[in-house]
């Protein structure tokens, strides 16, 4: 630990730590010489530093996961989804303490936090009521497909908890068990996370092993002929990284699920009245502000008709100068909130891909509004910025990335929506969401048949915040690959193909002490 690392420990974030770990129920040395650096987004200091896995401890672990899970298998349905009955209420009593962890880490306002907690607690149970045929004649009854058998799981810093969550009951109630890899930004909550599931898993605390590390252990973890299968969660690059692990194994065939990034974009036509476009433009900026453009759901590029532009920009424009003006961006740990979730960036890492990217909208011919940086003295180490607008006369080379900050490129465009509709699809990363503010039906239709995202909203009040519960969720082209998660049979991705049995019991006899 360098002497450096030392002076930025902060003893009341420390403290802080130590007792949310105990009242979590674990215990996680938080203080490893060498570890893994885990930094407070919020203010910039080192707030723990963790023993990280290697190669060896990762077939270790897939090992004891493995002998776990040859238990578990053999379970009945009415067992493995008691389990993940329980983890539901168990991260709903410990909401506190998790939802702390997601602001210290990620910087995420506790009110947002809280929500990230209480959408896994929920999706648990709704994972749970998906896998559950209706009662028949006093029976219950289960469909039942072979569990793959160790899941990989590798998730992205933005959604520290929640993205897990999609992946892990569905994974459990299938019958498998799982090596979880957080991002190297937010292990604290996962592990979090782990102490409250073995208090709720008791013996089979073993069906969840965390793999702590950098995009080296996640490789590890991939490569591992013990895994098999892969879920992650993350960028472009990460997803072309793990096919390319996944190529070299030995058994090639691994089953993977690919959830990448987004470049989200929008239409606003002139089939629009001007109150119709300024309740767009309020919609749109909910999801451009979003845990301050660090979601895969940001709105990233809006196209707008060249006859109501000026319109367009000039709103934004006093909607974001309002926004800034009331001092509403604040460090989260002083409580303060706001209604877009908006904090800091992660890192410095996002706080130079945001200037970066501020510098080619220049070089590329456009121009850029705010994006200023904020609470510098007070926080050196930490990264406040003002959202940027950048106003750009066609869709350029930048345009074409997926910059994850609070930037938003704003274009004109001339002619009818497939104009905009062809802009919109032009990136290879533009598979996630995209949307259309129309008030006229064929558009509408139009877009809706053109657009190549794996959602598509028409007049969403929210932006391009996808409504995907109950509708599962999954990108297009460069931005997903594999089963949709959450889709109306959650079990068919964590199962392999082949035999498929359809059990049913009668509920009435008890079998087993659950
Ligand atoms: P990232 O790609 O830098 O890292 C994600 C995870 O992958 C981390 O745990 C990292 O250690 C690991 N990793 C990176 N390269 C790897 C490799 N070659 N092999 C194995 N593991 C590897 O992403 P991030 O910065 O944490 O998150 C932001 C990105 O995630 C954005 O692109 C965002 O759009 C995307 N994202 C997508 C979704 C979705 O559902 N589609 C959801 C959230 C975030």
């Amino acid at each position: 630990m360098s002497a450096n690392t030392n002076k930025k420990l902060d003893s009341d974030i420390k403290t802080r730590m130590s007792v949310l770990f105990e009242v979590l129920g674990g215990t996680v040395d938080l203080k490893v010489a060498d570890g893994l650096e885990v930094t407070c987004a919020a203010d910039g200091s080192v707030i723990a530093q963790l023993a990280t896995d290697s190669k060896k401890t990762v077939d270790q672990k897939a090992a004891t996961a493995r002998k776990a899970q040859k238990i578990w298998c053999m379970k009945s349905r009415v067992q493995r989804v008691a389990l993940v009955e329980a983890l539901s209420a168990a991260i709903k009593e410990h909401r506190e303490p998790l939802a702390t962890l997601i602001t210290l880490e990620v910087g995420k306002t506790l009110k947002e936090a809280y929500t990230e907690v209480d959408g896994s607690a929920d999706i648990l149970a709704k994972t749970i009521k998906d896998v559950s045929l209706p009662e028949f004649g006093g029976m219950l009854r289960a469909k039942e497909r072979p569990p793959v058998g160790i899941v990989g799981l590798i998730t992205s810093f933005n959604f520290p908890l929640v993205v897990a969550n999609w992946n892990m009951g569905a994974a459990l109630v299938a019958g498998n068990a799982v090596l979880w890899k957080p991002s190297e930004k937010t292990p604290l909550v996962a592990l979090g996370y782990k102490c409250v599931f073995d208090k709720v898993a008791g013996g089979n605390s073993d069906l969840l092993q965390m793999i702590v590390g950098k995009r080296d252990v996640g490789e590890a973890l991939v490569a591992s002929e013990e895994v098999d299968m892969v879920s992650a969660t993350g960028s472009v690059a990460m997803g072309k990284g793990i096919k390319a692990t996944l190529s070299k194994k030995y058994n090639k065939g691994v089953k993977h699920i690919l959830e990448l990034g987004g470049n989200n974009g929008v239409i606003i036509t002139e089939k629009t009245s001007r109150p119709h476009r300024e309740w767009a433009i309020n919609a749109l900026l909910t999801s451009f502000l979003g845990t301050s453009g660090q979601r895969c759901t940001n709105t990233r590029r809006v196209f707008i008709h060249r006859s109501v532009y000026d319109e367009v920009c000039e709103y934004f424009k006093i909607k974001l100068d309002t926004f800034i003006a009331s001092g509403a961006i604040q460090n989260p740990l002083s409580g303060e909130s706001n209604e877009y979730g908006y904090g800091p960036l992660i890192d410095r890492d996002a706080f130079r891909r945001f200037e970066h990217a501020k510098h080619r909208v220049e070089m590329e011919g456009g121009l850029t509004v705010l994006g200023t940086r904020l609470l510098q003295a007070e926080y050196p180490n930490a990264y406040y910025v003002e959202p940027a607008l950048s106003f750009l006369p066609s869709q350029t080379a930048i345009m074409l990335e997926e910059t994850f900050a609070p930037i938003l490129y704003l274009v004109p465009y001339d002619g009818e929506v497939e104009v905009a509709a062809a802009l919109v699809n032009a990136p290879a990363n533009a598979g996630l969401v995209s949307a259309i503010y129309t008030q006229n039906q064929e558009e509408a239709d139009c877009f809706a048949h053109l657009s190549e995202a794996g959602h598509v909203l028409i007049n969403s009040p929210k932006g391009t915040g996808t409504p995907a519960y109950g509708m599962g969720f999954g990108g297009n082209k460069d931005s997903g690959e594999g089963e949709i998660l959450n889709s109306c049979d959650p079990l068919q991705a964590f199962t392999r193909d082949g035999h498929f049995t359809r059990i049913a019991q009668n509920k009435d006899i008890v079998m087993d002490v659950v």
